[in-house]
Parts: structure tokens; C-alpha cells; sequence
């Protein structure tokens, strides 16, 4: 092998890797793939110019091994190196911890980590090129595993992806051969057990596949963008449905249809419902539309104008599933939704916790009364949830306590029994004061996350603090706060470093944050008996720099037994 100052690119290396082959069996050697989890990120915190060394300390190393060993390697661009190398544990384990140790020189964070696929030479092996896709989609199996980063190919993970293969072309003939329904599930008032409306939700009933429930099938097919394909069938399909109700002067009740956030990516839903609506001749009031609260901190921009025109379109919006996610209130009083859907399915209702849930629905539900937000309550199994919603004046339901979903004929049946009415929205008498005081958030400390974030609701941000070790949680950030996965990050400095870094700190307040803001001054003030601590700094959101206030409040006790305390950032109202 002659000697070389760079890595083989994509090609001269599978060249290489071939010749190697026609000479030697080759059968105790690999194919090894090497990547940076989150490269990208890498780049943007510590810029391009950092990620480039350390690509370059990499590719010197691999090259080295090369050049003493034998050995081949190669640099297909970006962060992607692979080799092929003897089968060797040890061998293998030490190229990881060498190149774990160049990325410790630029960077003290434990998220930025090699991860190594493999893929064995045996003896009836495919060819180069497939034998480092193989090593790559290894790899791609255990990424986000901080307790697993080398990984052979094995057949399991061939299964796997034939598996997801098949899934989707049995998905494209299910659809053609109209294979998918849906099953209605009632919503009922609670009280007079009329029915106000029903949901659509899809049903596979599969030849091959017998009955499939969404669970498995919708999160497949959005990660795999073909959710729109199923979903415009479906709402097609509750169109005729409607019209069929209307034609046959059967009763009527609005239906209420999914959309995922891909949809809203992929066509122009409220162009393409309005089309439906005239092809059956219907109106939009007996179509309502459920967009699920992850939603809207995904792609809160299109979400909102979606509504807008959904809205001039006559359409009427629930929000789904919230209290599932990171919800707000504040994305309550943002959003212009209609009708919110509280799932109970959250809130785990055992001795221990109950009343920590009660006091979830209850400020979630007052919340919704004082922005005059009909709640629906989903998931609704016991009557003692049914109690404690009556108690907190919620009164429309959906859940297997009253029914479960059914089929269309069913459905129909049940509608000719039980009455049906319009939703009426009710409200309780409720205070004007809307906001809650950092002291209240402090009585909070104890109580659960949820809770929590869920009372915060005038703060931009919320998070608990480890004084010992800096771990840092991210209970709530609103979703207009600069700063892309911030909220994963898990410490406390490299948090604070990444703010400065992307001028997410008014640059006349940088230096302040700087020195105020770390491990050590914070641990210094509440472990010699501080508990509350503020601090003005003014932040980006949206396109402007506003002024903020950072508290940190510590519990009765804060030592290096009890390191916790409460970070809250709010905006002042000066
Ligand atoms: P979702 O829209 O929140 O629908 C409620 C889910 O909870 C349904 O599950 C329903 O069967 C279930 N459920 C209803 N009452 C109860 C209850 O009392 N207890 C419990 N444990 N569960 C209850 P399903 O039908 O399996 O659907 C799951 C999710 O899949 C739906 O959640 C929805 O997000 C999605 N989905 C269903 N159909 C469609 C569709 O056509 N398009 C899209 N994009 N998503 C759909
Ligand atoms: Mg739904
Ligand atoms: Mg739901």
C-alpha cells in the first residue's frame, strides 16, 4: 500500500476494499463504519471551523493506523469515515476511545459521541458498497444510545428493515384495495348522555395482516412521510359517510378527523377539506378538525396560519391529546384553538398521586374556562374521573367509560337511539387574576413536574437545577424562545455557553450573564443559605430582545444533600 498524505474518498476505498478482497479470503476482517452522533449540532455550538479539526484530528489518526497497519480507510465526507479492518474487539474499542478522546479536546459535553457500526466479511458477503451500507444502517440502529455505540449488522436488523419494506407496500395496496376504514367513537355530555359528536379514527383490517391497530401503523407512517396517502383517504371516506347520513335524512352529528403535522407539511389541508366539502355537498360545521398538541411546538408557524385559513374556511379546530406533551397554557392563550381535548390518559389516578393529577385537570381546565375554550375530556374510563370533571364543571366526554370506538354501522345504530346536541360551552366563575407568582411556584417545588410546568404559565422557561453536578431539566420553554434543542440539553453550563454563543443574551448583558450565571457562584450563594435569587437580563424572542427576569428559589433546605432549586425566567411586565 503505498503511502498517502489523505483518506481515500467514497470511491478509491471501495476500489481498495474490492482489490483487498480478490486477493485475500478476508474472512476474519469487517467493514467498519464511523460517525459523530449529532455532528451538525457539534458544528453550530462550537462553529465550523472546530468541527473541521476534528474531522481532520480523525481523518490523521485513521491514516495512521493505515499507513502502520495495513489496514484501509476511508473519508466519504462530512463525518461519515469508514474502515476495514481485522474483526477485534480490542482493536475496534481502541479506534473508539481514541476518537472519543479528540472530540473530548473540543468539547466537555457527553452528547457528542462516536458511534460504530459493523458489518463482518463472511464468505458469501454482498458487495463493498453494501457491506458499508450495512455497517451504516448498524450503526443507525443504536444512535441515541448513550450506553451502546458499536453495533454489528445482524440479520435481526435485515428482518427489520425488510420488515418496514413489506409494511409499506402492504400499506400502498391496503390503500388501494381500500383495506383501511375508520371506527367512530362517540363524545358524549356527560350529563344528559347526549351525543355531540364522534371521531374518526383509522382501522386496518388487512387480509395478511388481520386487524391493525393505529398505534402501529400512523407513527410508521408519518416517519416514513406517508401518512398524507392514508389520511386523505380517510377524510374522504367520513366525507361520503356524512353525506350519506345527510341523504338518508339519517341523524347527523359532526365527525371529527386527524391531521398530523406531516399532512399540514405535505398539501394544503384547508384547501383540500374545503374541496371535500363541496364534492359532498356538505358544510364545514360537520367536519371538525383534531391537531394534536406536539403540533404546534413542531412546526408552530404553519400550525397557526393552517388554523387561520381553516378558520376563514368556516372549519372549527380542537386541540388534541393536551397535557400528553410539553404543554403550555401559554400555547392555550396562543394558539386560537375552539376546543380542547384534555387527555386524561396522562395523569396516572393511584392513591399516591391523585391529587397532584387532580390539580393538573383543575388548573388546566380553569384555564380553559377563563379563555371561554369548551374542553372535551378524552380517555375517560371510571366514573370517579367522571366525578372529578363534573366537579371542576367539565362536562363533555370521550373515552371507553361511555363507548369505544365502532364500527360505522354500529354507530349509526347507536345514533338513532341515543339523542344528540351541539356542544354548549360552560364556564365557572372565575377569578381575573390569570398569572401565578414565583412564591406560588415555589410552594410548588415538591409537586410534580407536570403540574409545574403547567402552572408556570407566564414563564418563558422552567427548569430544575442540580447545584451539585449541574444536571439541568427543562421542564417547560416556550416555543418562541430562540435556540433549537435547547430544551434537551441535560447541562446546566454547556446550556448557558450555547445562550451566549448564539446571541441569545443582549450583548450589552453578556458579560453579567457570563459571570453570574455558573455552577459556582450559584452554589456559593444557596449553599450558604440563599433561597431566592434575580436576576434582569434582557433575550431574543421572536426578532427582539425583551427584558426577563431569571429567578432561582431554593427549597426550606439547599446543601449538597438537597442540591436542587427552580429556575424560572419570566417576562417583566415594566
Ligand atoms: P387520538 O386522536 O388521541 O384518539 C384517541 C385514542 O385513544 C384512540 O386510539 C382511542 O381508541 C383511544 N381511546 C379512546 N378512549 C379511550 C379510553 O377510555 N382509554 C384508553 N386507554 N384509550 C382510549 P386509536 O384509535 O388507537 O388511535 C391512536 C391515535 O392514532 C389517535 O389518538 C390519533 O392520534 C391517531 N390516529 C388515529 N386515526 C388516525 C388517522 O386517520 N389519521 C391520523 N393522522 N392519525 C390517526
Ligand atoms: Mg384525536
Ligand atoms: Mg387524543
Amino acid at each position: 500500500m503505498g503511502i498517502n498524505n489523505s483518506l481515500y474518498n467514497r470511491s478509491e476505498f471501495l476500489e481498495k476494499v474490492q482489490e483487498l478482497l480478490n486477493n485475500y479470503a478476508l474472512s476474519d476482517w469487517c467493514i467498519v463504519s464511523i460517525d459523530i452522533e449529532r455532528f451538525k449540532l457539534f458544528n453550530n455550538w462550537y462553529g465550523q471551523e472546530t468541527g473541521d479539526q476534528l474531522l481532520e484530528n480523525i481523518s490523521q489518526y485513521l491514516l495512521r493506523i493505515q499507513q502502520m497497519k495495513g489496514y484501509l480507510a476511508g473519508h466519504f465526507g462530512g463525518d461519515h469515515f469508514f474502515m476495514c479492518i481485522p474483526d477485534d474487539d480490542r482493536l475496534i474499542n481502541l479506534i473508539y476511545k481514541t476518537i472519543r478522546s479528540y472530540i473530548a479536546l473540543h468539547s466537555q459535553n457527553e452528547g457528542f459521541l462516536p458511534v460504530i457500526g459493523i458489518c463482518s466479511i463472511s464468505d458469501q458477503h454482498p458487495d463493498v458498497a453494501t457491506m458499508c451500507t450495512n455497517a451504516q444502517l448498524a450503526a443507525s440502529e443504536i444512535k441515541g444510545n448513550f450506553n451502546k455505540r458499536i453495533c454489528y449488522f445482524t440479520n435481526e436488523i435485515m428482518d427489520q428493515l425488510e420488515k418496514e419494506q413489506q409494511m409499506l407496500h402492504d400499506v400502498k395496496i391496503g390503500l388501494e384495495n381500500r383495506e383501511f376504514t375508520f371506527y367512530l367513537q362517540p363524545k358524549c355530555n356527560s350529563i344528559t348522555g347526549a351525543i355531540v359528536s364522534m371521531e374518526a379514527l383509522s382501522r386496518w383490517i388487512s387480509p395478511i395482516r388481520g386487524f391493525v391497530s393505529p398505534g402501529e401503523f400512523i407513527p410508521f407512517l408519518e416517519s416514513k412521510g406517508m401518512i398524507t396517502a392514508l389520511d386523505t383517504y380517510v377524510w374522504d371516506s367520513v366525507c361520503q359517510t356524512l353525506a350519506y347520513w345527510k341523504e338518508e335524512h339519517l341523524y347527523v352529528v359532526p365527525i371529527s378527523i386527524n391531521v398530523s403535522v406531516t399532512d399540514l407539511e405535505t398539501i394544503n389541508v384547508p384547501e383540500f377539506l374545503q374541496d371535500l366539502i363541496h364534492k359532498y355537498h356538505l358544510t364545514p360545521d360537520m367536519l371538525l378538525i383534531e391537531i394534536t398538541e406536539t403540533a404546534f411546538s413542531e412546526n408552530n408557524i404553519l400550525v397557526r396560519e393552517t388554523i387561520d385559513q381553516l378558520h376563514q374556511y368556516g372549519f372549527c379546530i380542537l386541540m388534541d391529546d393536551f397535557g400528553s406533551g410539553y404543554s403550555s397554557l401559554n400555547m392555550l392563550k396562543d394558539a386560537n384553538i375552539d376546543i380542547l381535548k384534555l387527555d386524561m390518559k396522562f395523569i396516572e389516578m393511584n392513591p399516591d398521586n391523585r391529587q397532584k393529577g387532580i390539580q393538573i385537570i383543575d388548573s388546566i381546565v380553569n384555564m380553559a374556562h377563563r379563555l371561554k375554550l369548551p374542553i372535551i375530556a378524552e380517555g375517560v374510563e371510571t366514573s370517579e374521573q367522571i366525578e372529578m370533571l363534573h366537579s371542576m364543571n367539565c362536562i363533555y366526554m370521550q373515552g371507553y367509560f361511555f363507548y369505544k370506538p365502532m364500527p360505522i354501522a354500529d354507530a349509526e345504530d347507536l345514533l338513532t337511539t341515543v339523542p344528540h346536541e351541539k356542544y354548549e360551552v360552560m364556564h365557572k366563575d372565575t377569578p381575573t387574576e390569570t398569572t401565578v407568582s414565583s412564591a406560588e411556584l415555589l410552594h410548588e417545588t415538591t409537586v410534580t413536574h407536570s403540574i409545574f410546568k403547567i402552572l408556570a404559565e407566564n414563564s418563558l422557561v422552567l427548569a430544575r437545577l442540580n447545584l451539585n453536578n449541574g444536571e439541568y431539566e427543562i421542564l417547560k420553554r416556550d416555543y418562541r424562545l430562540h435556540g433549537k434543542g435547547l430544551e434537551l440539553e441535560h447541562d446546566f453550563e454547556t446550556y448557558n455557553q450555547r445562550i451566549l454563543n448564539e446571541g441569545l443574551i443582549h450583548p450589552e448583558d453578556k458579560e453579567l450573564y457570563r459571570t453570574r450565571i455558573t455552577l459556582d457562584a450559584l452554589r456559593n450563594i444557596f449553599f450558604n443559605g440563599s433561597k431566592q435569587l434575580r436576576y434582569q437580563f434582557r433575550r431574543r424572542l421572536n426578532t427582539d430582545y425583551i427584558v426577563t427576569v431569571t429567578e432561582f428559589l431554593a427549597g426550606n433546605k439547599c446543601d449538597a444533600q438537597n442540591p436542587w432549586i427552580v429556575v424560572v425566567i419570566h417576562e417583566t411586565t415594566s
